[in-house]
């Protein structure tokens, strides 16, 4: 048995038939868990949907409306970049189920993973780049709302920014102080990684990713590290590593929100870094040693992955799993 839950539901996959975003998945990185012997049936635990109250945390009403009313326009449809269905709802509302469920089993056991979720691009208003509800925000702020915990902070490790993540939390985030370079940091002097800040409050939100890439528009989170494209593992790792320093000796949070994309990955196709699937897992380790070291649990979704090789996503992902289960066995 693994030391932590994994939150996982056959229902998590997406109805959006032949697309970039391979939304089966899920359900292959939990085959690949339990056929490597990794994970056991009972390791699983499947969640409930969030209710609209949950969802209404974070999204306004006027988009909740259209959603269950199937009432989106079809510029709004365009956006989001994903087709919409009654299905498709199903499925978000429980992916923000399955990332409050992480959540509390994060409080409990200093980690839980959401084989799911993920969705930074969605806004309180709109949903785009394939992401419709922001679980990650609904479980914060469903959390605060029980009273489970007062503060959280977002590490988002997408090779996409957060941009949902920071336009949510933009009157509640907290502003950070300039990250200090990286000592014989390679990274092109014209473009270096850029700091932006906010205001005080309840969340610190970190992002690193390729600045060269979607979303064009990128709102300010507490942290920002723009990379340059094709910067590989040992660079990636550095400002990593940096960028959690910086932000927990600025911010305590009660509750580490790990966004652990896998398309940072030099074959993805909507990616343009050129991290290895061993410097993923690298990655993975370094976020879970840091939270360890600190007793600050760590709930994680998915977010992207888009491989040339789609078994490629899968392992990255299910490296993940290998990585909490090494550094979090007792
Ligand atoms: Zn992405």
């Amino acid at each position: 048995m693994l030391p932590f839950k994994l939150i996982y539901s056959d229902r998590y996959y997406l109805p959006i038939g032949d697309h970039v975003f391979p939304a089966e998945k899920y359900r292959r990185i939990r085959d690949r868990l339990l056929s490597t012997g990794v994970a056991e049936p009972g390791d699983f635990v499947e969640p409930e949907p969030a209710t609209d109250q949950d969802i209404l945390l974070v999204h306004t009403p006027g988009y909740v409306q259209k959603l269950k009313t199937g009432t989106l326009s079809s510029r709004e449809e365009i956006e989001m970049e994903i087709p919409y269905s009654r299905e498709l709802v199903e499925a978000f509302w429980l992916a923000a189920g399955g990332s409050i469920l992480a959540a509390r089993h994060a409080l409990a056991d200093r980690i839980s993973i959401s084989i799911g979720g993920g969705f930074h691009h969605a806004h309180r208003d709109y949903g785009e780049g394939f992401c419709m509800i922001h679980d990650v925000a609904v479980a914060i702020r469903r959390l605060q709302r029980d009273g489970k915990i007062s503060t959280a902070m977002t590490v988002d490790c997408d090779v996409h920014q957060g941009n949902g993540t920071a336009a949510i939390f933009a009157g509640t985030r907290t502003q950070s102080a300039p990250l200090p370079s990286v000592s014989g940091s390679m990274l092109h002097p014209s473009r270096p990684p850029t700091m932006r800040g906010a205001h005080s409050g309840d969340l610190f939100t970190i992002s690193l990713h390729q600045h060269n890439n979607y979303p064009l528009y990128k709102p300010p989170s507490s942290i920002d590290v723009d990379l340059p494209d094709g910067i590989g593992d040992t660079e990636y790792l550095a400002w990593l590593d940096n960028a959690l320093s910086s932000g927990l000796r600025q911010f305590e949070p009660d509750l580490m929100c790990y966004i652990a994309g896998a398309d940072p990955y030099r074959e993805d196709q909507l990616g343009g870094l050129d991290l290895t699937i061993e410097g993923l897992k690298k990655r993975d380790e370094l976020v879970f040693r840091v939270a360890r070291a600190r007793d600050i649990p760590v709930m994680v979704t998915y977010a992207g992955g888009y491989a040339r090789d789609v078994e490629d996503t899968v392992t990255i992902h299910s490296n993940t799993v290998i990585a909490a289960k090494e550094v979090f066995q007792p």
